[in-house]
């Protein structure tokens, strides 16, 4: 069973999709990982802008 993240596009094991508290995210935890990293050094805008770069890569 896959699922595609909507961030990075790519289809992964639906296991990627769970961690932290819930297990049916919608993006994978490599792209998480990275969220939490931009968020926690530039904060929610730096997030977004990064969100909008990796969809422009796939959508
Ligand atoms: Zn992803």
């Amino acid at each position: 069973m896959h699922k595609q993240c909507i961030i990075c596009g790519e289809n992964k094991s639906k296991t990627d999709f769970e961690y932290g508290n819930r297990n049916n995210r919608s993006y994978c935890s490599a792209c998480n990982k990275i969220d939490q990293r931009i968020y926690s050094s530039e904060g929610l805008e730096a997030v977004k802008a990064w969100r909008v770069e990796m969809r422009k890569k796939w959508q």
